[in-house]
């Protein structure tokens, strides 16, 4: 297996080598005639959604059709999402989540334009309508005072598709009512304590009410939506989780932001700063801060920190603005998780959402993964009747793990490889890839659309991925050669292109380099469902 894990490794680079110099050297060649000609010219409305219904609520509603065939564990976004999915198909569902209420977050507030069209299609549209909701259409990137615009390639898509920044919070109740709407869902408020397995079957699970009540359910399937804390997880996979960094959060209140409806990255020391609006009058403001160890909020170091680090690195426009924020005191603050899908098919239960799959939040891509799992798992259940024959279920399923890698891998391998590029480092090559990242991008045409079109889940190609990446690394050698090359630079140009690997290939060997480049020579991609 790790043989033929290694020689698709060899083929894919020796393919991927020729299109990527390509692509570099043609992406140097324009930037090299734009400097030329450079210097020849002269050198809600805040509408709080209605409370969910109470457990109390939901246990009156008539439930039709007896047991639940699938218990989701945690109504965040994947499971909630999930719910509204499953009982449009029919389903009988039971949701169980541990607080009902509407939740002030600080994560998921930036959904990409292919997660969108993925709402879509679970016909979820609705549910970013009446939030204040801010429609995005690209990124703004800052690099050393110089900024430039990444547009969202929406060219032939309907004028709707766009991305979508908002409270999570607000996000998560819409899709929580709307699932409460379906005759066939029951939401219940409580905490799931663990699985009820019987001889490696997982058979339901054990859970507290809120008022202290431990109570069981029973369902065919059980699909563990519990996110990235997830208890639960230990039980169905073996998970490797990787804390690379920590996101600091503020909100800046009414302030517009350099580049009006776009995400802003600031390619800022020792690591990125993210800021978009997440309603009309508020934005959010991400501050990375690498390792697990943070400045201490409540003896005020962190407010140090941001005041003398960070507010000199912010667009001069944002800096009195981020200064109150931080004078104001409501600073928090997350551990960004990394964790690559680690199947470990039981009969009885599946894994979704954060609870099965992180990468770095820099590119706002765990909802479109999330939503993108479930498209794929409405699309597989859809052709079963009952559920009741756990191992063949089990079996079918194992498809699901293929089936989802295109989106998921490339949003991944992407979210983990731009995280290591854009973080400052005092490395020669580094700092030479970082900014070779930077002109790439800045070239325009297919040198932003094509990783902006990977990065919104708009094409989510893993192909395109490598291509892309490795054009970066050469278009940065070329930077570095031209037009007076010496030993120095070659060596530094060398470790360019080594540094560039040893940050994508250990991400492309996690995330499984058959599954990701030739999904179809997996056996379990073409899994016909159980006949029942
Ligand atoms: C700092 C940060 C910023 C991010 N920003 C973005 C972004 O801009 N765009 C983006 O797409 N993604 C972003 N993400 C990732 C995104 O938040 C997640 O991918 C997404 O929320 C995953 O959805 P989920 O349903 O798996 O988890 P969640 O949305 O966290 O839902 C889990 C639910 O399970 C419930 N629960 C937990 N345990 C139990 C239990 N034992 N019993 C019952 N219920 C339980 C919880 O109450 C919760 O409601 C960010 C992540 C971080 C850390």
């Amino acid at each position: 297996m790790a043989f033929f894990m290694d020689l698709d490794m060899i083929s894919l680079c020796i393919l991927g080598g020729i299109f990527m110099c390509l692509l570099g050297f043609v992406g140097f060649y324009k930037s090299s005639l734009k400097i030329k000609r450079e210097s020849n010219r002269g050198s809600m409305e805040t509408r709080r959604s209605e409370s969910v219904k109470n457990s109390e609520n939901c246990e009156c509603r008539p439930e039709t059709g007896g047991d639940p065939e699938i218990i989701i564990v945690g109504a965040g976004v994947a499971g909630s999402a999930l719910a509204c999915t499953l009982a449009k198909d029919g389903r009988r569902v039971l949701v169980i989540e541990r607080d009902l209420s509407e939740q002030d977050r600080i994560v998921g507030e930036l959904l990409q334009p292919g997660g969108y069209l993925k709402l879509i299609e679970l016909g979820l549209e609705d549910c970013v309508d009446g939030i204040d909701a801010q429609r995005v259409f690209g990124y703004a990137l800052f690099k050393d005072g110089k900024s430039t615009r990444l547009s969202y390639p929406l060219k032939g898509l309907s004028l709707d598709i766009s991305g979508r920044s908002f409270h999570n919070g607000r996000f998560i109740q819409r899709m929580r009512e709307k699932a409460a709407t379906f005759p066939n869902v029951r939401l219940e408020q409580g905490t799931v304590t663990s699985l009820i397995e019987e001889e490696g079957t997982v058979k339901g699970v054990k859970y507290k009410t809120t008022n202290g009540q431990d109570l069981r359910a029973f369902a065919p399937l059980t699909i563990v939506c519990d996110g990235c804390f997830s208890n639960l997880r230990r039980s169905l996979c073996k998970p490797k989780v990787d804390i690379p960094s920590c996101f600091v959060a503020l909100i800046l209140k009414n302030c517009d932001l350099p580049y009006p409806n776009h995400g802003h990255v600031i390619l800022a020391n020792p690591s990125p700063i993210l800021l978009y609006k997440i309603s009309s009058t508020e934005v959010r403001c991400l501050v990375d801060i690498p390792g697990q160890k943070l400045p201490s909020i409540s003896s005020g170091e962190m407010s140090s920190y941001l005041k003398t680090m960070v507010a000199p690195q912010m667009p001069r426009e944002l800096y009195n603005t981020f200064m109150s924020a931080i004078d104001e005191g409501n600073i928090r603050s997350m551990p960004n998780r990394s964790m690559p899908a680690a199947p470990h098919p039981t009969p009885g239960a599946l894994l979704l959402g954060d609870a099965f799959n992180m990468r770095h939040p820099l590119t706002g891509g765990g909802m479109t993964v999330a939503l993108s799992d479930i498209v794929v798992l409405r699309d597989l259940l859809r052709n079963l009747r009952n559920l009741n024959d756990a191992y063949a279920l089990c079996k079918y399923l194992e498809s699901f793990y293929t089936l989802r890698k295109p989106v998921s891998s490339t949003i991944n391998t992407l979210a983990g490889a731009l995280y290591k590029v854009f973080s400052a480092s005092p490395d020669r090559a580094r700092i030479e890839l970082r900014q070779a990242c930077f002109e790439y991008l800045s070239l325009g045409g297919m040198f932003s659309n094509g990783p902006i079109a990977l990065l919104s889940g708009l094409n989510p190609r893993p192909l395109s991925l490598v291509l892309h990446f490795f054009a970066v690394a050469i278009y940065g050698v070329g930077s570095l050669l031209l037009p007076f090359p010496s030993p120095n630079r070659a060596w530094i140009g060398a470790r360019l292109i080594s540094d560039a690997s040893s940050i994508i290939f250990p991400i492309i060997k996690a995330e499984g380099v058959r599954q990701m480049f030739f999904p179809a020579t997996v056996p379990a991609y073409y899994r016909a469902p159980p006949a029942n």
